[in-house]
């Protein structure tokens, strides 16, 4: 037996919403201008950051006698007992613990 669903009332697009003229970006983006004596620029040009070659800077990307850093399930770091993401070789480590063996080791 065939039943009856009531059905909402279809939307209309407006059309106005969609035309360019309605658009909520303005054609003519306003340009900020200092109004008074500022000590300094509002936009001030940040300073480049110093290129990596590491990719998950800051964690190191190898320790020597443990292997090659590799992300597994979350599990407690081997020395200190903090939640990590991160292995090297087998050994789950935590960010300090894994900066403290390359700064011992180098
Ligand atoms: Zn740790």
């Amino acid at each position: 037996m065939p039943y009856r669903v009531s059905l909402p009332p279809e939307r209309r697009v407006d059309a106005s919403v969609h035309s360019p003229a309605a658009s909520p970006i303005p054609e003519n983006p306003v340009t900020p201008v200092a109004a008074g004596n500022t000590t300094r620029p509002i936009l001030a040009k940040r300073r480049p950051r110093p290129r990596r070659t590491m990719y998950g800077y800051p964690w190191p990307d190898a320790i020597s006698g443990l292997g090659d850093r590799r992300v597994r399930s979350f599990d407690l770091c081997t020395d200190c007992h903090r939640g990590t993401w991160i292995v090297y070789g087998d050994k789950p480590l935590c960010l300090a613990c894994a900066q403290e063996k390359t700064q011992g080791t180098s």
